[in-house]
């Protein structure tokens, strides 16, 4: 049984970082199964493929597993297909050879594990329980191009018609996390027949794995009902739990904030301000660092002047809004390409945010760990480095004028930290001297002569190499 992962992007052997496998060496892995091995037919900086090969010990399984592959026929337990079809022996492999990978995590290469590359997996043999089109309806919602050859049951005999196998090849581009978790779930989903028994702790793993792109999966419910053996109790339990995580819930929590400040429109003062800036400085190429549910780009694209517009946020979810306020499938062509919307978290070093004129950053750093913070000043100020930044966040001190705000409350439940005038201009300050740029300070909202603004915003302007104003 066999998975390849092949990347282009360049170097292509940094594929092996990403994977924590050396591409020059053969690893084994006991499993409790067989042997997992784990090669690389092709390694140059072109081209890298990396070769999961499972040998399954089928005797070992009967021994192992008797009563649970089929229990009516014994002979079945040793003349099967499971040492030859992907199924959720291949998700265990997976999970347990390439376990730092499907966390999303690289110590050599953080920002490649954050970042979507070209991928595609092929599987040789796939059993597809649903066949062509349940194959399609899972895939092709995630954004992968499918072409795949199904097998006759006899290639000697072919009027025996054709077999549930087939060769399978997913091309995409995307993190390499999010491709093992889609092969991760969806393997099993396909063959839909379990090697053990499922229990609570497979919820866990479904949601560890699938909650971010399962909440709004067109197959979502048989996803599931696969996925837990069509255990009523477990599917009805999970369906509900991803839920949670659907678009409702999120736009609800954006409502909170919304509504503690909603009596002052401030929202709305403080995207017009922020459009109104960036327009006044000339740029042409725009970004907008957590864009949210998109109501900056929408003034953005209202604005001729601005050429390219590129939306990034780390949520898959408030992307999908974004993408569903814009009526992003509906604009002209023309307007297509002006706007660009992808994931991405600011905390990590990303080519993509390279090269542009100017960037908004919205109501976004008190979202950020204190301790990312530092990641997120480099990432913007030194890597992506663009003319001009403007960016607001609340100040703290107006917070005792909103009614419906207890004392010592933030504004939102996520708010990891909200400033002081002091503490801000301090921080801000403080970014510019590090990394060449001049801040100007602006107070958004009715100002209040103790407490200031309810927003404050910085403009950072950067400076050219004899420290003038570029
Ligand atoms: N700028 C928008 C949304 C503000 S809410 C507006 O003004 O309406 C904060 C947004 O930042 C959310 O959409 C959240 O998903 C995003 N965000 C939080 N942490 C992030 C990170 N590390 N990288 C990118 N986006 C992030």
């Amino acid at each position: 049984m066999l998975l390849t992962i092949t990347t282009t992007y360049s170097p292509a052997t940094d594929l092996g970082f990403l994977l924590h496998k050396h591409p020059e060496r053969l690893q084994t892995f006991e499993l409790t199964f067989g042997q997992a091995h784990v090669f690389y037919p092709e390694a140059n900086k072109e081209k890298c493929t990396a070769a999961l090969l499972l040998d399954v010990d089928s005797v070992g399984l009967v021994r192992r597993y008797r009563g649970q592959v089929n229990e009516n026929f014994t002979l079945a337990e040793y003349v099967n297909d499971r040492p030859y079809a992907a199924s959720s022996f291949m998700s265990v492999a997976i999970a347990r050879v390439f376990r730092s990978a499907l966390s999303g995590q690289s110590k050599e290469r953080p920002e490649l594990a954050d970042t979507p590359i070209p991928l595609s997996a092929k599987l040789p043999t796939l059993p597809c329980r649903g066949g062509e089109k349940f194959l399609r309806r899972l895939f092709e919602p995630l954004g992968y191009t499918l072409n795949f050859e199904r097998h006759l049951l006899d290639a000697q005999s072919p009027d025996w018609g054709e077999s549930r196998y087939f060769t399978v090849t997913l091309d995409t581009t995307c993190r390499l996390r999010e491709l093992l978790t889609h092969l991760y779930v969806l393997i099993p989903v396909l063959d839909d027949e379990k090697h053990y028994w499922v229990d609570q702790a497979e919820i866990e793993k479904l949601l560890k794995h699938g909650s971010d792109w399962l909440s709004d999966h067109p197959e979502q419910e048989s996803i599931v009902n696969r996925y837990l053996k069509y255990q009523r109790r477990l599917t009805r339990q999970a369906l509900a739990q991803l839920r949670e995580t659907d678009v409702d819930k999120i736009e609800e929590q954006v409502q909170e904030e919304v509504q503690i400040e909603e009596r002052l429109g401030l929202n709305e003062i403080r995207l017009a301000k922020a459009t109104e800036v960036i327009k006044h400085s000339g740029a042409k190429r725009v970004l907008d660092l957590g864009c949210g549910e998109g109501k900056l780009l929408r003034k953005l694209m209202a604005e001729k002047q601005f050429e390219e517009i590129v939306g990034i946020d780390v949520s898959h979810q408030a992307l999908k809004i974004a993408q569903q306020r814009l009526h992003y499938d509906r604009l002209p062509d023309k307007q297509k390409e002006r706007l660009n919307l992808f994931q991405g978290s600011l905390c990590y070093r990303d080519k993509r945010l390279a090269g542009y004129d100017a960037a908004a950053v919205i109501e976004v750093i008190e979202h950020l760990d204190a301790s990312r913070l530092s990641a997120f000043e480099r990432v913007l100020f030194e890597f992506a480095s663009p003319q001009m930044v403007v960016l607001t966040t609340p100040n703290a001190e107006y917070n005792t004028k909103f009614e419906n705000l207890p004392a010592g409350r933030f504004r939102h439940k996520d708010h990891r930290f909200e400033w002081t005038r002091t503490e801000f201009q301090s921080w801000a300050s403080d970014i510019s001297k590090r990394f060449g740029y001049t801040a100007a300070f602006h107070s958004i909202g009715p100002t209040d002569e103790k407490v200031g603004s309810p927003t404050q915003m910085a403009v950072f302007t950067r400076e050219n190499s004899n420290g003038e104003k570029s």
